[in-house]
């Protein structure tokens, strides 16, 4: 695939096999544990069990590769990605610098899993200047952005140079943005995560992650492999192929979700009754403040097309109270809200609506 044709053009075409005649486009998922494996050499075969290798695997990682302009690495979801890529890249004493306000389970993990083995977390807002002074001694410089739920977009490229002078790794949780809308490896990061959950894949329907790296980059693909292979969070070869299959309409996906964010925030904007309307002009996440949780929830249960769930960038319009997590410190009427693919006027009206009669109770 050219560099040169656009986003809904290479989202199609990611990582699809050569025609063969009397073949499906995508060849379906391939289901095994042993593989094959005759005579004296067990590198004769390309698998040879299903923990280390799987071809349906391959094919999406090679379609994720072509987006990220790198390597992919699959993992069994966003987390298992995290974990592997951190476990392999820091040692007892180095310093992780991270968000102190970004996506909570990878401070959970800090906490839990990386600190009792001597790694020693610096967690900072999200905000150039506080990633930029925290760098000083730093080992891994981990940046959420958009960072979720403030969606903060921060300078990813300003902040890579400027770890990478310090002598830090720089690895960007792309989640939220995608590489159609952020390429963190032609920023000049080590590396770029993603959960796969969410817009990436789009259906509500799997959890999935992987890691990408630049060729002949400071973290080697090969390392990844052999780190999943070892800890063995490997993903079903049914999810990676219902991964590859939904990636076609990442695009078209993105801008329909984009035209209804767009038009959700210009009329959330115009309402005496919410506050800090919060979109940083790509992708399918609002935030909005309500007067308070019971305005909150009333909205949320009030609303008829937006369905009431965590997480974001899925077909359907949904949204949350972030607060009900008492995860991260936000406003107790913040509301997350990720617009689907719906048509957008009746997505705006059905929130207007839900506002509407959720600030008539009595
Ligand atoms: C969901 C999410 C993750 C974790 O991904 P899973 O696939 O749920 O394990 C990591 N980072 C961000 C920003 C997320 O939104």
């Amino acid at each position: 695939m050219s560099a040169v044709h656009g986003d809904s053009t290479r989202a199609v075409h990611a990582g699809q096999p050569a025609p063969v005649p009397g073949e499906p486009f995508l060849p379906g998922p391939v289901f095994a544990a042993p593989f094959h494996l005759p005579g004296d050499d067990p590198g004769a075969a390309p698998f040879g069990y299903g923990r280390a290798g799987n071809p349906t695997w391959s094919r999406y990682e090679s379609a994720l590769g072509e987006l990220e302009g790198g390597e992919a690495v699959l993992f069994a979801s966003g987390m298992a990605a995290c974990s592997a890529l951190l476990l392999r890249t820091l040692r007892p004493g180095d310093v992780l610098v991270a968000p102190a306000d970004g996506y909570g389970v990878l401070r959970a993990l800090i906490a839990d899993q990386l600190e009792p083995l001597g790694i020693v977390p610096r967690l900072v807002p999200s905000d150039d200047a506080a990633f930029l002074d925290a760098l000083p001694g730093a080992a891994l410089v981990w940046l959420e952005s958009p960072a979720n739920p403030f969606l903060t977009v921060l300078d990813t490229p300003r902040i890579a140079a400027a770890a990478r002078d310090a002598g830090a790794l720089v690895v960007v949780d792309n989640t939220l943005a995608t590489p159609l809308r952020r390429r963190p490896l032609a920023d000049g990061a080590d590396a770029s995560v993603m959960s796969a959950a969410k817009h990436l894949t789009g259906h509500s329907d799997l959890i999935l992650g992987h890691v990408a790296v630049p060729a002949g980059g400071r973290i080697a693909a090969d390392a990844l492999r052999t780190a999943r292979t070892q800890i063995g969070a490997i993903p079903g070869p049914f999810e990676a192929w219902l991964a590859h299959r939904s990636l076609a309409t990442l695009a078209i996906r993105l801008e329909r979700q984009e035209a209804t964010a767009d038009a959700l925030v210009a009329a959330l904007r115009a309402r005496p009754d919410v506050a800090d309307v919060r979109w940083p002009g790509f992708g399918s996440v609002v935030c909005f403040t309500l007067a308070d949780a019971e305005v909150a929830q009333a909205f949320l249960a009030g609303a008829r097309l937006v369905l009431e769930a965590t997480s974001f960038g899925g077909v359907h319009t949904t949204a949350e109270r972030r607060g009900r997590w008492g995860m991260e410190p936000v406003a107790e009427g913040l509301i997350r809200l990720s617009t689907g693919i719906e048509d957008t006027a009746d997505v705006v009206a059905d929130v207007l609506a839900a506002l509407d009669g959720a600030g008539k109770r009595p």
